[in-house]
């Protein structure tokens, strides 16, 4: 299949593999923070972290917008839909997280009328089709899911469609990487780019982190050759003591980004003073909240929303996960109270979630290596 199969070839990973040893110094530590959740599981997946040598390490950054989102903003969007006639729609993605009550599908199963939906049209349809009610869409996403939550809202006003109303949970990706270069326990060598966000938001948006903290980055696609010359790419600009923006994912991702999607989130959305992200703690202009002239549509609006705020389970470290300090694997409660089956963290639930990538490929194969021994 195009762009698919050669960026699977063997020999050729084979070369990009042998390139990445010949290039890492054997005398430096080299931490490579992948910012996106879709390369972390590309990573585990297909065992990219076994070709590298053991002085490469890879960080896992805070790039799953279902991870960083504080149970507090789940709470909340339930407690609207407790309120009579209204219907919660969200992502599948979103159902099993768990609230300080239980997930969206814990209270589905009380009696809430919670329904899954594929896209934000998905949820405007279900409007169209039960007037008498009224249906809340809980957005969440990056840059990459928030052009197509505008353009819903734009067709509602459109249609005059007044049943229907957006919880906004649209974060944006530059403030919690600015979030964590500031933090003092991190050292960092270099960036692998996010690949869906930057097909909108494109690359320049990254230049301050070459040009101010001296670092390189390279926007990557998420086959395993795309994530393997990415890591190429960043050596060599290491190597050659250089910082710079570049885009390996150029088959996708415009350099100057998606000026329509751009268009769309600026004609709906503003920046939030502050907003809150689990692990990250407050951080001012980093989500994204509907314009006063879409009033209509915006959940936060229409509806008395409590403002919960949930700290995680005490012995749950997400924050830590979330801000690379720890591996998941390193959680107290990995693999045993917080499993895929029973999870206590959203990281644990999300396909772009880091523990459960660890859980999924790392731990169940290190389980069947154990059980090949007994
Ligand atoms: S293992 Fe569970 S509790 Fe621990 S960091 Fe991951 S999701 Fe959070």
């Amino acid at each position: 299949m195009r762009f698919v199969d050669e960026f699977r070839d063997p020999e050729a990973i084979g070369r990009a593999r042998d390139e990445i040893r010949r290039l890492a110094d054997p005398k430096r530590h080299y931490r490579i923070m992948e910012v996106c959740g879709g390369h972390t599981h590309a990573i585990f997946r297909f065992g990219l972290k076994d070709l590298l040598p053991d002085n490469v390490e890879l960080i896992h950054g805070p790039g799953c917008p279902v991870c960083v989102l504080p149970m507090g903003r789940i709470d909340d969007g339930l407690a609207v839909a407790r309120q009579p006639g209204v219907i919660f729609a969200a992502f599948g993605d979103m159902m099993r997280v768990p609230g300080a009550h239980g997930s969206p599908l814990e209270h589905k199963a009380r009696g809430l009328d919670v329904r899954i939906v594929y896209s934000p049209l998905d949820a405007l349809k279900l409007a169209r089709n039960n007037p008498d009610r009224h249906v809340m869409f809980f957005a969440i996403g990056f840059e990459t899911t928030a052009p197509s939550t505008a353009l819903t809202i734009m067709r509602a006003r459109a249609e005059g469609i007044t049943n229907f109303s957006v919880f906004c949970n649209h974060v944006t990706i530059i403030p919690p990487i600015k979030a964590i270069l500031d933090s003092p326990d991190m050292r960092l060598d270099g960036f692998l780019g996010p690949g869906h966000v930057s097909t909108v938001i494109g690359c320049e948006p990254y230049e301050w982190i070459a040009s101010r903290e001296g670092l390189p980055i390279v926007v990557s696609g998420f086959e395993p050759l795309d994530l393997l010359q990415s890591l190429v790419m960043l050596l060599r600009q290491l190597q050659a003591g250089t910082a710079r923006v570049e885009n390996q994912y150029a088959r996708v991702v415009p350099w100057e980004g998606n000026r329509a999607a751009l268009g769309a989130m600026a004609e709906v959305f503003e920046l939030r003073p502050f907003f809150e992200w689990r692990g990250l703690g407050f951080i001012s202009q980093s989500a994204l909240r509907l314009r006063e002239e879409y009033a209509t549509w915006d959940t936060e609006r229409r509806f008395e929303v409590p403002g919960v705020r949930v700290t995680d389970p005490k012995a749950a470290q997400c924050g830590e996960v979330l801000k690379g300090v720890l591996k998941p694997s390193q959680c107290k409660l990995f693999g045993r109270e917080c499993t895929p089956e029973h999870p206590v963290g959203a990281l644990m639930v999300s396909s772009e979630g880091s523990c459960a990538a660890y859980h999924n490929y790392e731990h169940r194969k290190q389980a069947a290596r154990e059980a090949s021994l007994v």
